[in-house]
Order: C-alpha cells, then sequence, then structure tokens
C-alpha cells in the first residue's frame, strides 16, 4: 500500500512507508488524554511497551528521531562536556550540531569502518582532568548504522566499548533509530543491545511505518529529565495518543517484517554486483540500506537518479554515491521491476536515454 501513484517505486528512504488501512483504524479510534497537563493512556501505554521491550524502566514518547538523540545529549552531557561518536554518525553528520547549539556539547567524531567503532579506536580518547581541555562524557553508538551502509555492530565489541566506558564513569547511549533491523538481522533481542547503554533512541516512523514517532528509553530517573528537557525542546505533545497508537501497532505487527526488507535489499545488492557498470559501496548488504555508485565517470549520480525518476523509481544519491532504501510499501516484484529500470537506464549510458 503506498500513498503515491502505483506506479512509483519510491527506495529514498524508509521513511516514505504510510500507515496502512488497519493502523490508521487503531490511530482513529485512539483513547487520548492531555499528556502534558498528566497522561495520554495511549502514550503510556506505548511507552510502557518499548520501555519493556528494550529492558529499560521508562521512556518518552518524542515527535522525532532528532528530538530524542538531542534530549538524550542534554540528559548525559553539561555544556563543556564532549561526546565521542562514529565521523559518520547521524549525529554529527544530519543534525545540524544541534548537541553546540541546544547543549553546548562538543563531538569528538572518530573515523571508524563502515560505521562500525571498534574500543581500540576510543581507548585513547578520554581527556585528562586539566583546566584545559573539555570533559569526557558521553560514548555515542548508532546500530544499525546509516551511512555505514545498515551495517550492524559487532555485538562482542560493543560489550567491550559498554564495559570500557562504564570502568571509567562514562555514560553510553545507543542510537537505534533502526535497532530493530539489527535486533531481526542477528535474531539478538533488543533487550540485550539497550543492556550495554544508559539510554537508546528508537524510530516507530522509519521501516515500523508508523507516520510519526521516536522513543528515548533508560532509567526512571533520566526519563524524568528526559521530560522536562522535551518541553524545552517544544516536543510537549497533547492529544499524542492519535500518533502513538500507529506507533505501537507497528510495534507489536511490523517488527518481524523487517527481515523481508532486508531480502529485497540483497537481491539490489545482487543486481548491482552483478552489472559491470555499477559498483557496490560499503560492503555486503546487512540489512535494508544499499550504496553504490556508477562505475564510469560519464554518467553522474544525479543524472542517474534523475533518469530513473522519470521512470518512476525513486532514490537518493550524495555526491556520487547512491542510496536504496526498502521497506514495507515497497514489495519483492516492484524491487525486480526498480532493478530492470536501473539496468536499463544504466545501459543505456551517458548522453542517451530519457
Ligand atoms: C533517521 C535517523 C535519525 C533521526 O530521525 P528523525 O525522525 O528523522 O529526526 C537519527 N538517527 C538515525 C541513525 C537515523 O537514521
Amino acid at each position: 500500500m503506498s500513498g503515491e501513484s502505483e506506479d512509483v517505486i519510491d527506495l529514498r528512504s524508509d521513511t516514505v512507508t504510510v500507515p496502512s488501512p488497519a493502523m490508521r483504524q487503531v490511530m482513529a479510534t485512539a483513547e487520548v488524554g492531555d499528556d502534558v497537563i498528566d497522561v495520554d493512556p495511549t502514550v503510556a501505554r506505548l511507552e510502557a511497551a518499548i520501555a519493556s521491550e528494550l529492558g529499560k524502566e521508562a521512556a518518552l514518547f518524542v515527535p522525532s528521531g532528532t528530538m530524542a538523540n538531542q534530549i538524550a545529549v542534554r540528559v548525559h552531557c553539561r555544556p563543556g562536556e564532549e561526546l565521542l561518536c562514529e565521523a559518520t554518525s547521524h549525529v554529527y553528520y544530519f543534525e545540524q550540531g544541534a548537541y553546540a547549539q541546544l547543549s553546548g556539547v562538543v563531538a569528538r567524531p572518530v573515523p571508524g569502518t563502515r560505521g562500525i567503532l571498534r574500543l581500540a579506536d576510543l581507548e585513547h580518547l578520554i581527556w585528562p582532568e586539566d583546566e584545559h581541555f573539555v570533559r569526557t562524557r558521553l560514548v555515542w553508538i548508532e546500530n544499525t548504522h546509516n551511512m555505514g551502509g545498515g551495517t550492524v555492530q559487532p555485538f562482542d565489541e560493543l560489550a567491550a566499548i559498554s564495559r570500557w566506558a562504564r570502568d571509567r564513569g562514562l555514560r553510553l547511549h545507543l542510537d537505534g533509530a533502526r535497532l530493530f533491523n539489527a535486533v531481526v538481522a542477528t535474531g539478538r533481542p533488543a533487550r540485550e543491545w539497550a543492556a550495554l547503554f544508559d539510554t537508546v533512541s528508537v524510530c516507530f516512523s522509519k521501516g515500523l511505518g508508523a507516520p510519526v514517532g521516536s522513543a528515548l528509553v533508560g532509567s526512571r530517573q533520566a526519563m524524568a529529565e528526559a521530560r522536562r528537557h522535551r518541553k524545552l525542546f517544544g516536543g510537549g505533545m497533547r492529544q499524542a495518543g492519535v500518533i502513538a497508537a500507529g506507533a505501537l501497532y507497528a510495534l507489536e505487527h511490523h517488527v518481524a517484517d523487517l527481515e523481508a526488507d532486508h531480502a529485497k535489499a540483497r537481491r539490489i545488492a545482487e543486481a548491482v554486483e552483478g552489472a559491470p557498470e555499477l559498483v557496490l559501496e560499503q560492503g555486503p548488504v546487512e540489512t535494508n540500506i544499499v550504496y553504490f555508485r556508477v562505475a564510469s565517470p560519464s554518467l553522474s549520480a544525479a543524472e542517474l537518479v534523475e533518469r530513473l525518476e522519470a521512470q518512476g523509481v525513486r532514490l537518493l544519491h550524495v555526491g556520487e554515491t547512491i542510496r536504496a532504501v526498502t521497506h514495507r510499501d515497497v514489495s519483492m516484484a516492484q524491487v525486480e521491476q526498480a532493478i530492470d529500470r536501473l539496468l536499463r537506464v544504466v545501459r543505456a549510458g551517458a548522453g542517451k536515454g530519457r
């Protein structure tokens, strides 16, 4: 079920998923209250459900993943403190440096491999206590890693990072916008990943298919602080049960379907690898994100994306890198159609086509 014309195959992001009729039904009939004055019962049910799924005491429903992340920064860090994050992580790359703008926090970008950080990359980075230096406070991990190619962080390495950080009094946050993709790809429950972190953010509006919303999850005390920061950032929402109902439906019904998205992404990767005109980037596909480029400089990524758009296939490109993200509103048959059109366009080559 797509929100657009049936012919359009939209692989720009898993955020383009639209609510199904069954999801709209539970949203239309959701019990609501005023979640700022006291409580909205459907928001409370969603928060209890996601906290329990992640094995934490409490959760906070927020409008976006960016807000969940930025509230986490503010919960853990004071102005002049530093967070360590992978150099291509969402918090560093795609949030306008909000940790600095909103909370006076410094980020130290650490180059990883396909978004993956090892303990050895971090071990030497804690600033000594000295009035010249910022204070290192927070370790930030993204799983799955978007710019890394939807990569899953190796669990044992994360466990080592978590032990190391906790031994040194550092806090840990997991940007789990696509945590459930990692859960489905590995079979390792969300609570096992979450146990390595003080707070976790998850998105309901990506592959899970809800129209709006994310959650921040952690201790009861951290979430009480988080609730204050949510109000400060303008994220206090009144009859939010209407959207929370969609998120709860997604959590209860759509998690297992992510496996099908991974199969669709593997199919795209296979086609890219089989085409001499295209080059797969970021190595083997682990979840629902595929990065690739055109082998020959005679056809730019921008041209390719524009020609495919004219053929009803929508992709994103950053520079010469092209991204395809699979999701529940694109079927395997549509993926096959998209591959056919992609190969036809690259084979038509530069200067022709359209
Ligand atoms: C999408 C995304 C976010 C932010 O979510 P929004 O709801 O778009 O603000 C944060 N982190 C990662 C890894 C994401 O992919």
